[in-house]
């Protein structure tokens, strides 16, 4: 069977994390979402969540050898023998390099990125009405969802849908500048690695996701 290894790139609140979970079902190979695993960390009370903690509520980035190594021992797990879809990771350019080292050793191909690209007044108006379960990591929208959120059906049977503490208006503006500062720089990286495969983010999820589907297609047949 075929691998694959794709990241999800673009701003936070562009559905980074919705499409790579539609794209779990296509390509049957896992999800990696970085800051799931870190709020994973801080659920369950551990010293690398304290840690985390202070540093997402602010908005800032979790340092880069703490997240390559997350994420070393996440790609070592079995399930990613045949590759993985990276959500919110990589997020700098050492993790970026890291990456391609580390798929190198583990025998897997070199990314293909999808840049999901939607303007800031859209990212501020739909963070600021998101809400996510902690304990499953659905997503919804306070504005049009309010009856999937009241009948909400945890996988793990307790329900705990929030207002992230990073999804407040400051951290949010924050978590913007460190996109542009950070992050934004891996769109050129890719592009000259010929791997960049940009996509707007605007309408319906499944909107998007067809997107998606045909920007990635002649790189995975
Ligand atoms: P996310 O759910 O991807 O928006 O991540 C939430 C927060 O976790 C971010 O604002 C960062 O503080 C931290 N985080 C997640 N992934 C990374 C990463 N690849 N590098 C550094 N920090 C990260």
């Amino acid at each position: 069977m075929a691998s694959f290894t794709v990241i999800m790139l673009g701003a936070v609140g562009v559905g980074k994390g919705t499409q790579a979970k539609k794209l779990v079902d296509s390509l049957k190979v896992p999800h990696i979402s970085t800051g799931d695993i870190l709020r994973a960390e801080v659920q369950a009370g551990t010293e690398l969540g304290l840690k985390a903690k202070e540093i997402m509520d602010r908005g800032d980035l979790v340092s880069d050898d703490i997240i390559i190594d997350m994420v070393r021992n996440r790609l070592n797990l079995n399930d990613a023998g045949r590759g993985a879809i990276f959500d919110g990771f990589p997020r700098t350019i050492p993790q970026a390099e890291a990456l391609g080292a580390l798929l190198k050793e583990l025998g897997l191909p070199d990314p293909l990125v999808v840049s999901i690209e939607l303007p800031d007044d859209v990212i501020i108006e739909r963070l600021s009405s998101r809400r996510v379960c902690i304990n499953c990591g659905a997503t919804f929208n306070l504005k049009t969802d309010e009856q999937l959120i009241a009948n909400h059906k945890c996988p793990t049977g307790t329900p705990n849908v929030i207002h992230r503490d990073d999804d407040q208006p400051d951290t949010i503006k924050r978590r913007l500048e460190v996109y542009r500062e950070k992050t934004a720089p891996l769109i050129n990286y890719y592009k000259k690695q010929g791997a960049l495969r940009p996509v707007s983010g605007e309408g319906s999820q499944d909107e998007v996701f067809a997107r998606v589907l045909i920007a990635l297609d002649p790189g995975l047949i």
